[in-house]
């Protein structure tokens, strides 16, 4: 699989046994599950070939109620950590400077990053104005991070998260673009509303590195398409 797929299943399923059932039909090389907190050492037991993801991690171990530290996730066999995704963004008001910590806490647990950035509404048809929205989430999210070896940064639009409206493959791999231009040569998943009919146009450029999928990943037959185009 030359490609990279993250199932980020956000607060689904409701019952281990359902996760466990998900992530066994679609235990896949090259894929990685990040179920909710709960269910990340049950998934961890059943996959054989996915590796481990966490949707959030917090930069310390010690007296913060209800955050879960870096070195736990690794303690788990978590492997990749999503950071900065839009939804924590706006509505439980993650700010870059948050998000710069975790990351250099992720880097320095020695596991992979997974930088959500990316423009909200307001710049769907500006394409300038969404560069430099970018350009600025990937300033302060990188803040400080010399080494970008670990790095993988997911652009995924606001507009397109969760409304069935993606965005076109050619305009995702034109940020893609950018975005190497400023860090190099670094992974770029696409995320906002991949799914098994439009996935594989979005796989099949090579400035798009994978997919981040949300809600498709939820669905073991489309997820499984979404894997086999990733192929
Ligand atoms: C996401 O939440 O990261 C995402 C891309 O969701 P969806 O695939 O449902 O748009």
């Amino acid at each position: 699989m030359a490609k990279l797929v993250i199932a980020n299943w956000k607060s689904n399923p409701k019952t281990s046994a359902d996760a466990k059932k998900l992530a066994r039909s679609t235990d896949h090389i090259g894929v990685v599950i990040a179920p909710p907190f709960p269910f990340l050492s049950e998934v961890g037991d059943v996959v054989r070939k996915s590796d481990l993801g966490a949707q959030d991690a917090f930069w310390s171990d010690g007296p913060y109620t209800g955050e879960v530290s870096v070195n736990q996730l690794k303690g788990l066999g978590v492997k990749y950590v999503i950071l900065g995704h839009s939804e924590r963004r706006r509505n439980l008001g993650e700010t870059d400077a948050m998000i710069n910590r975790k990351l250099k806490a992720v880097l320095g647990c020695g596991l992979f990053p997974v930088l959500c950035v990316g423009e909200g509404p307001e710049f769907r048809r500006a394409p300038k104005g969404a560069a430099s929205f970018i350009n600025n989430q990937l300033k302060l999210g990188l803040s400080g991070v010399r080494n970008v070896k670990k790095l993988i940064v997911a652009y995924e639009p606001i507009w397109a998260i969760g409304t069935g409206l993606s965005d076109s493959p050619k305009d995702a791999a034109r940020v893609a673009v950018m975005i190497r231009g400023r860090l190099g040569n670094v992974p770029v998943l696409y995320g906002g509303s991949v799914n098994g009919g439009n996935v594989a146009e979005f796989m099949s450029l090579p400035e798009i590195s994978g997919a981040l999928v949300g809600g498709a990943s939820l669905k073991a037959a489309e997820f499984k398409k979404i894997i086999k185009a990733a192929e």
